[in-house]
């Protein structure tokens, strides 16, 4: 699957707010967003100053918000937009739920990995069970009941450690418990839109997809 390589803080900027695409730095003063709080390129310093985008320049930054937050790129990124118009409820808000139940943003959320980034290395690397099996898919949904954990022979990964150490700081979304000694978790519930701590008007990305 193509990716994205370039780098990940102009992402940040581009959409003027920090996107935590690179795990403990971006809690840190090395943020790009802290130093250089301007887009990106030759006109970034006057690009947000100049102009308040609107209509369609609006919705097409909160849609790219979202793909960039989560690493996904635009074809399924609207597979999942078409799974969530399928179903009953408001839109905007299935669909964050869909992306926040993938199991490389669980692990992420878990802090068994430090950003989106490395989490979903780490499930394709094999070194996380669902339920007790191996799931080697970052974009398995997770269900209410899940339980998440580090397979016995990643236990000692330094990333996987280095990262849980971090979690406190970053605290674990209230649909979700940690078990760190065990290195496991658990799907309380699935998420409510006030658990996504994501700063997007998700009705805008629906006005987009709905022309
Ligand atoms: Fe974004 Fe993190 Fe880079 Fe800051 S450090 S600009 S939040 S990716």
């Amino acid at each position: 699957m193509a990716k994205y390589t370039g780098p990940v803080c102009r992402l940040c900027r581009r959409e003027g707010g920090k996107l935590f695409l690179k795990g403990q730095r971006c809690f840190t003063d090395k943020c790009a967003v802290e130093k250089r709080n301007f887009a990106p390129g030759e006109h970034g310093r006057s690009f947000f100053r100049r102009r308040k985008v609107l209509g369609y320049g609006q919705q097409l930054r909160e849609k790219q918000k979202v793909k960039r937050s989560y690493g996904i790129l635009e074809r399924q990124f609207h597979g999942y937009f078409k799974k969530a118009a399928r179903k009953k409820g408001v839109t905007g808000e299935l669909l964050l739920q869909l992306l926040e139940r993938r199991l490389d943003n669980v692990v992420f959320r878990l802090g068994i990995g430090s950003s989106r980034a490395q989490a979903r290395q780490l499930v394709r690397h094999g070194h996380v069970d669902v339920n007790g099996r191996r799931v080697t898919i970052p974009s398995f949904l997770v269900d209410k009941g899940d339980e998440i954990s580090v397979r016995q022979k990643s236990r000692k990964n330094a990333l996987i450690l280095g990262s849980l150490e971090d979690v406190g700081g970053r605290g674990i979304p209230e649909w979700l418990s940690l078990d760190k000694d065990n290195f496991t978790g658990q799907v309380l519930e699935l998420p409510k839109r006030e658990d996504i701590k994501i700063p997007v008007e998700e009705s805008l990305i629906v006005e987009l997809y709905s022309k």
